[in-house]
């Protein structure tokens, strides 16, 4: 079985027939989508690594794991920052190389959500929240929050990804019929 990355399960929820084009037929996505992970952490900001500390005081944090890569039966994820809490749990911290927009796109979440998962896992302690930081804002720092419910969306997203491309099942298109009128699949996907 394929290890799964967050960019997997955004991409099943973004449209879970995405992962059957992509996997069980390998037919590959054109890149320009614009629901891939934004990473970029080749770039080098001085003054983001200064604030670093700051940041992270202002976050109460009482211990840090930097850049850990961490791995469960079906996922895996780096993540640029694991912190401590005050109150014993952890939280996943990520650097975003982009604009704070007013607005949280849903894949960032998701790709807390899987973090929050695979720290829970390996640190085996609780994590109830995640951090973003928009380093083209000024390092504007956003807490997330993470429930339950949304650690086992993104458990079941991986489990039914699993499914699709161990066992050939062609899943449910998109509710959202907006997404088909631009997808790369639109002339093999019987809608
Ligand atoms: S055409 Fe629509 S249903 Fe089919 S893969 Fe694309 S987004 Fe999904």
């Amino acid at each position: 079985m394929l290890s799964l990355t967050p960019s997997h399960i955004i991409e099943y929820l973004y449209c879970p027939r995405f992962t059957f084009f992509e996997y069980v037929l390998t037919i590959p996505q054109h890149e320009e989508h614009n629901y891939k992970v934004m990473k970029g952490r080749e770039v080098h900001d001085q003054k983001l690594e200064q604030n670093k500390n700051y940041l992270r005081k202002r976050i109460g944090a009482t211990d840090k794991f930097l850049d850990q890569y961490l791995t469960n039966d079906l996922i895996r994820g780096r993540i640029d920052e694991v912190l401590v809490l005050g109150d014993g749990t952890m939280a996943p911290l990520d650097y975003k190389f982009a604009l704070y927009e007013d607005k949280i796109y849903e894949t960032y979440q998701t790709q807390l959500y899987c973090y929050a998962w695979l720290i829970e896992e390996t640190f085996g302690k609780k994590v109830e929240k995640g951090y973003l930081v928009y380093t083209r804002s000024q390092h504007k720092l956003v807490e997330i929050s993470i429930t339950e419910s949304n650690k086992q969306d993104v458990k079941d997203a991986a489990e039914k990804i699993r499914e699709i491309i161990e066992e050939n099942i062609y899943p449910k298109a998109t509710k959202f019929k907006a997404r088909c009128v631009n997808c790369t699949y639109r002339n093999i996907c019987t809608q």
